[in-house]
Formats: structure tokens, C-alpha cells, sequence
């Protein structure tokens, strides 16, 4: 029973599950970036939360921070459910650091919703022409040896674990669009299929927001920020980040290609991505009848929670949005694991073959996601909730958006405890 100021709570279908460890917090802080693909391990982050510490120190790169985006990403639990929690335990309100923080994710996923596909385009110009951009990531930055340090260290960093502190993405991001000149949407597509957590609304209407494209100026960021935020390991004074925001303004938006530091560097390979469902993963094509009379869980990769008692639990894999968006293999791997812990039957097809042989269940039950918009559109699972009170109407920026959000969605209240029941509509 979870229990915060004398206020005690019934267990919920998505409460925590059993044995949460209580010294998550330490265990966490020896392995930071390993992330366990279990819903336990997702709640672990979230009570080792500090959030007393987060508002002062998230801008390290040693920090307060969470590290749940791979988990909300992959729907280990939902916005909803952490907004709740950090309400009953912790008490906080809007006007928290880290639940402004996490209106940021709500308010990229309003954006989607209404902009769709217009995301992957430019939202409006840039701070330099459409041409001044390469359509490549330069060979060296892919490779981590450019010889900034603060890159290449994010770039391995990135491989590596799949994870990257948010100053980090920063960093790199403005590196690559406004010193190298490489458009910022082939550079999205790179960071999104090495990212655990890659989240096509976070990611690229970030990567816009640097660069300059969803926002009115560029991000920059010197190496005085660098030394100031991260350890010496990331310190890159003497190279071309070292200089002054003037410079750093005026080569975003008249410049070239600064290119890599004089001098050999050494690199790592890219790990291979991957657009197709992996041979040994054991995912089947789509059976028409063998869910008749059947109660259906739907497992996918944006749904990746404990399965509610009594269902069958069916893993799917849209393989037409795989080969559009390829993963790492590392990735792949983290997913995989989760969906077949999880699931009973495991297919892999389009859209239709998956949600033609799913609407052949007697029930269907899930959360769906905009990332495989047919499962709200044909199987009529709900999208998951947000959280937030938000407005209805498109709001192009997140302070317009936060200044008319209503509060917290009833449905996030810390005493509410029908938080999560997602039918067919
Ligand atoms: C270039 C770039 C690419 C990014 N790509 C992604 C992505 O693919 N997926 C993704 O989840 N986030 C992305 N972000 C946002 C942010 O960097 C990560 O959400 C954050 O670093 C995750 O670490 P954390 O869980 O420790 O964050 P915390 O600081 O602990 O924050 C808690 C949660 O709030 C949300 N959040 C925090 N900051 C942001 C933000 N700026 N934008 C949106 N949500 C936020 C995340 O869900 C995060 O898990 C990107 C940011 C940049 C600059």
C-alpha cells in the first residue's frame, strides 16, 4: 500500500508491482545507465527520484535526473501514472521543476497529435538558408572523432548505452547543425534510432528547437558551459566551441562546415541499425483465427507494462514502421526482451495483417500510441492519457501551451483510483 502524509492508497491495477527494492537508490546510483527492461526496474526510477535535488542540479551532467524517458518512451508505465505518483508522494504541483519537465514530453506529443507528419519538416525557416546544410552527418561526428571532446564523448556515450544526459543532446545537436552545418533532420534520424528512449515527437521537435527551425534563435553553447555543467573527461577548451556567443551566432548563421579539430582522432565504428524485425526474434505472421474467444492484451513496443491478469497477452511488430525507422541493435535487443517476457503469441506484419487478425479477439484491451496510429484508428484502443489538463487548440510554443493547460487531468489525481482502465472505445 503506498502511502505519503497519512494518505494511504488501495493497490491499482497500475500500481507498482509487488517488491519494488527500497534501496533502489543506491542500486541505481552504481549503474545509472543500465537500464533493466522490467516495469519493476521503471518504478524503481521513479521512487528513487530526487525531486528536492532536481530542480537545482538537472543541468549537470552528474545531476538529479531521472533517467525514465526509456521507460515512459516504451510505456513501462505511462505519463499518468508518474505524474500521480510524484503528486502522492512527493506533493508536487506545476509549478515543479520536474513536472514542467515532464509537460515538455506532453506538450511534444500535442505538437504531433496536431501537426502530424509535419514534424519531420521545418517548421519554418532556419537561421541559414536550406542550402547552407549538408544532407549527411559528416563521417567524423558518426564516428566520434571529431576531436571535441564533449562530442565524441557524447557520441560513444550514445552508442554505448543508448542514453544521453539532455544537456548532452544539446550539446551534440548544436555542434552538428550549426558548427558542422549538417540538417538537423538527418541528424535526428541518426541520434532517434540509437536512443533507448527515442520518442519521434521529443526527438525531432527538439532537434528543430536547436536548431532554430520550432524556435526564433539558434542554441548555442560555448566550452565555458561545457566546463561548467560536465566533468573534465567532456572539456573542450581550444577547439572550435571554444569561443564567444558572437561567433558562435554568427557562424550558425553565415558560416560552413567548421570540419573536425586539426590532428588524427581516434573513432569508433557506428553500430549497425536495423529496419527489419530480427530473424531469431521469434515473432510469426499474423493468424486471421487464433483469437477467436479470446480476451487480447495488446503487447508493442510503446506498450511494454505488466499485463493485466486474465488476458492473453499478443505481442505485434509493425514491420512497415520498423523499415521506415530502423534501431540499433541494442535497442532491438532491450525491446525484444520485454515483449517476449510478456507476451504469449508473437506476430510481425503490416498494419492491416496485424489489425485484421487482432480484431478478430472477442475483446481487445491496450494502450495504443502515436507512434502505430492503426491501433486506435482500427483496433480502437485509446491513446494513453497525458496527465495534464490540456488545451484543445494547437498551441505552437510550450509556454502557450503550459500557460492554458487547466492543471493536472483529473484522471492524474493523487486519490483517483480508476487511473487506468484502456479499452476498445
Ligand atoms: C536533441 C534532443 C533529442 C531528444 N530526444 C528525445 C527522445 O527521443 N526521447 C525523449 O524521451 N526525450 C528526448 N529529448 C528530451 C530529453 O533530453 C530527455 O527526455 C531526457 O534527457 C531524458 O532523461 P531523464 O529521463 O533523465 O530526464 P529528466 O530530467 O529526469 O526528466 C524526466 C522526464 O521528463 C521528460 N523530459 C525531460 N526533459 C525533456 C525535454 N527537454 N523534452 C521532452 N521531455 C522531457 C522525459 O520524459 C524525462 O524522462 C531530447 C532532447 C534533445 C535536446
Amino acid at each position: 500500500m503506498a502511502k505519503s502524509g497519512g494518505v494511504s492508497a488501495p493497490r491499482g491495477p497500475w500500481d507498482p508491482p509487488q517488491g519494488a527494492p527500497s534501496d533502489a537508490r543506491q542500486r541505481l546510483a552504481a549503474a545509472p545507465s543500465r537500464f533493466e527492461p522490467t516495469a519493476q526496474a521503471a518504478w524503481s526510477r521513479l521512487r528513487a527520484a530526487r525531486v528536492h535535488d532536481y530542480p537545482r542540479t538537472r543541468n549537470h551532467l552528474q545531476g538529479a535526473v531521472t533517467r525514465l524517458s526509456p521507460y515512459l518512451t516504451h510505456g513501462f508505465l505511462g505519463l499518468q501514472e508518474a505524474l500521480r505518483d510524484l503528486r502522492l508522494r512527493h506533493g508536487l504541483d506545476l509549478r515543479h521543476k520536474l513536472i514542467q519537465e515532464l509537460g515538455w514530453r506532453a506538450y511534444f506529443r500535442h505538437a504531433w497529435g496536431h501537426l502530424g507528419e509535419r514534424v519531420f519538416e521545418p517548421l519554418h525557416e532556419g537561421v541559414a538558408p536550406y542550402g547552407a546544410y549538408a544532407r549527411e552527418l559528416p563521417a567524423d561526428v558518426r564516428e566520434g572523432r571529431t576531436g571535441v571532446a564533449v562530442v565524441d564523448r557524447a557520441v560513444r556515450e550514445l552508442y554505448d548505452t543508448g542514453y544521453l544526459h539532455n544537456h548532452a543532446r544539446l550539446w551534440l545537436a548544436s555542434y552538428v547543425v550549426h558548427q558542422r552545418k549538417a540538417y538537423w533532420r538527418c541528424a535526428a534520424d541518426w541520434m532517434w534510432s540509437h536512443l533507448l528512449d527515442g520518442d519521434l515527437a521529443s526527438n525531432h521537435l527538439s532537434w528543430q528547437w536547436v536548431a532554430g527551425t520550432a524556435s526564433r534563435k539558434p542554441y548555442l553553447f560555448d566550452a565555458a558551459n561545457v566546463a561548467r555543467y560536465a566533468g573534465p573527461a567532456w572539456h573542450s577548451p581550444g577547439t572550435v566551441i571554444d569561443a564567444g556567443y558572437d561567433v558562435l551566432d554568427r557562424r550558425a548563421r553565415t558560416g560552413g562546415d567548421c570540419g573536425a579539430e586539426p590532428g588524427m582522432h581516434a573513432g569508433v565504428a557506428e553500430p549497425p541499425v536495423h529496419g527489419v524485425v530480427p530473424r531469431d526474434a521469434g515473432f510469426a505472421p499474423a493468424q486471421a483465427d487464433a483469437l477467436t474467444g479470446c480476451d487480447v492484451w495488446v503487447v508493442h513496443p510503446w506498450c511494454l507494462r505488466d499485463v493485466p491478469p486474465g488476458l492473453l497477452a499478443v505481442a505485434v511488430l509493425d514491420r512497415d514502421f520498423h523499415a521506415r525507422w530502423p534501431w540499433s541493435a541494442l535497442r532491438w535487443d532491450w525491446v525484444l526482451r520485454r515483449m517476449r517476457g510478456l507476451s504469449t503469441l508473437r506476430w510481425s506484419g503490416s498494419s492491416a495483417q496485424l489489425a485484421a487478425a487482432l480484431r478478430g479477439a472477442r475483446s481487445l484491451h491496450g494502450v495504443a500510441d502515436p507512434h502505430l496510429p492503426w491501433l486506435q484508428r482500427d483496433c480502437g484502443l485509446a491513446m494513453p492519457p497525458s496527465g495534464f489538463d490540456e488545451p484543445g487548440r494547437y498551441c505552437a510554443s510550450f509556454s502557450a501551451w503550459w500557460s492554458r493547460l487547466r492543471g493536472f487531468a483529473p484522471s492524474a489525481a493523487p486519490d483517483n483510483q480508476e487511473c487506468s482502465t484502456w479499452r476498445t472505445q
